[in-house]
């Protein structure tokens, strides 16, 4: 749904940070260890709906062309910028397993080991952080069409089925992305938003769950989550349960993977 967006390849868009982000609103706070990091309010926001607004430090278009992914023409962006990739990888944000893996990866990461002379390792490690990290932004602002960027805090923000706060994707060029307040947040509260669509949002315990490891690979734990586990499934090893259904599913399009879990509790 996320990863093979078309885009043109080598008209990949270099924005590097012109002026300092403001962000005085937030601060990063070690979570769960210390390569968990995640964003919380500074300040109290009340009457206020804007959070910050944050410019990725790179991005790139969706294009034309199918089977060409956008993750890996950040990873070439990188590739080709020894200063963007250094700025990228100082920001320290942390990798999932890797999501999905498939002979056009393969084919991708032979070719970029040979024409940058890196190795593959290597550029795996950016793959995967890049996939986990990167964001919807929108460039051409009158056409609101669609690119994926990298940003330094944005991608700090965990995902919530109950999420204190949205994502408001804003043009690239001009003041970036928005993190708008769904709820009163007093100094402390966690920044969340929700990384799968509304319309799955909206669905069950085991479709969100589904779908957040098919896409990203973990299983939510947050505290609608808590309270909506089904009863069969107390005690269960959820990870492994939904690692098996993803297997079961993964030739399927994701809408057809909804329906068919929609009426399950
Ligand atoms: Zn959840």
């Amino acid at each position: 749904m996320y990863r093979k967006y078309s885009v043109i390849a080598n008209t990949a868009m270099v924005k590097i940070k012109e002026t300092q982000m403001s962000i005085e609103s937030v601060t990063v706070k070690e979570w769960k260890g210390k390569n968990q990091i995640r964003l919380v309010v500074k300040t109290f926001f009340a009457g206020e709906t804007e959070i910050f607004r944050e410019q990725p430090l790179a991005w790139v278009r969706e294009g034309k062309y199918e089977n060409m992914s956008a993750q890996w023409d950040l990873v070439e962006l990188l590739l080709s910028n020894s200063n963007l990739r250094r700025e990228y990888i100082d920001y320290n944000l942390k990798s999932s397993r890797l999501p999905i893996w498939d002979a056009d990866d393969k084919n991708i990461l032979e070719n970029l080991a040979i024409k940058y002379r890196t190795a593959r390792p290597k550029i795996k490690k950016i793959y995967v952080s890049i996939v986990t990290n990167n964001i919807t932004c929108i460039y051409e602002k009158h056409v609101k069409r669609q690119g994926y960027g990298l940003f330094q805090f944005l991608s700090r923000a965990n995902h919530s089925c109950d999420p204190s706060a949205c994502l408001a994707p804003g043009d690239v060029e001009n003041g970036g992305n928005a993190v708008i307040a769904l709820k009163d947040l007093p100094p402390g509260s966690e920044i969340t938003y929700s990384y799968i669509p509304k319309g799955v949002l909206e669905q069950n315990y085991v479709t969100r769950n589904l779908i957040l490891m098919i896409m990203f690979g973990f299983i939510c734990e947050c505290k609608r989550c808590q309270n909506e586990v089904p009863a069969s499934l107390v005690g269960v090893d959820q990870v492994h349960y939904f690692s098996d259904l993803k297997g079961k599913v993964s030739h399927l399009p994701l809408e057809d993977v909804i329906e068919l879990y929609a009426q399950t509790i």
